[in-house]
């Protein structure tokens, strides 16, 4: 089943700028989708749709079935990563993990079950107790994913989470993201204008230029057209 379905969705700014126009995309469920394209083409508006951060001018959004048009952000239940991953410095990893638990109100018992399971799927049980800093690139990474996860939401939005990293750790990064969304199976969609990622991350890549869906392909399969 297609997890998220744009539906001839378009976004025009109040200001008149037509940043996604007619946009139709299917993202299956589990699938890790690359959004890629030029500066400008509307990659974080198509993102910030999905999260219900920007309102959709035209078309539908539908997720699991239902179109999301109006659902305010919480009720979407989808988890958006920024740039920088912004873990709280000063709480532990299992404080970070279960942080947006605690905001919500769940009882201890299922908080302290969910962030055990989050951090066993994660490879980060032996380091619960620890602060972030002193936690490795990769294993910060995972602390960020976990604190999305923990939730079950129904998507992971990123949007280019790589860009503040030297060239050494933006290559780690690319393999542990992906190494990750497939041990989690959730359904990813990645916001990014560097073509070597597009290339090696998802399980399809969405190449958009001018506010239109110019390409859909496997990564192989991409550019090889003449
Ligand atoms: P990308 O993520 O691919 O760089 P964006 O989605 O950020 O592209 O932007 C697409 C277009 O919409 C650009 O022309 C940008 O200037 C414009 N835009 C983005 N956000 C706003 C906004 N809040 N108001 C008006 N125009 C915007
Ligand atoms: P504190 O006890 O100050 O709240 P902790 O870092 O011990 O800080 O725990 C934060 C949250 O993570 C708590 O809700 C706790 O239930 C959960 N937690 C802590 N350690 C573990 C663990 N080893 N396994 C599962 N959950 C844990």
């Amino acid at each position: 089943m297609a997890a998220i379905v744009f539906n001839g969705v378009t976004k025009r700014y109040d200001d008149g700028q037509l940043a996604v126009n007619a946009l139709d995309l299917e993202i299956a469920d589990g699938e890790f989708l690359v959004l890629v394209g030029p500066s400008g083409c509307g990659k974080s508006t198509a993102l910030r749709m999905i999260a219900g951060l920007e309102e959709i001018s035209d078309g539908d959004l539908i997720i699991d079935g239902t179109v999301a048009n109006d659902l305010a952000p919480r009720d979407r239940n989808i988890a958006m990563v920024f740039q920088s991953y912004a873990l709280y410095p000063h709480l532990t990893v299992a404080e970070n993990i279960a942080f947006g638990l605690k905001v919500r109100g769940e009882d201890k018992e299922k908080i302290r079950k969910k962030v055990a399971e989050t951090a066993e799927l994660l490879e980060l049980s032996e380091y619960l107790g620890r602060k972030p800093g002193k936690l490795s690139g990769g294993q910060r990474q995972r602390v960020a994913m976990g604190r999305a996860l923990v939730r079950s939401p129904k998507a992971y939005l990123m949007d280019e989470p790589l860009s503040n990293l030297d060239a050494r750790l933006r290559g780690q990064m690319r393999a542990e993201i992906a190494r990750l969304q497939k041990m989690t199976g959730v359904t990813t969609v990645y916001v990014t204008h560097d073509q070597v990622e597009a290339m090696t991350m998802g399980d399809r890549v969405a190449v958009m230029n001018k506010g239109v869906l110019q390409q859909l392909a496997g990564p192989r399969t991409l550019y090889d057209a003449p």
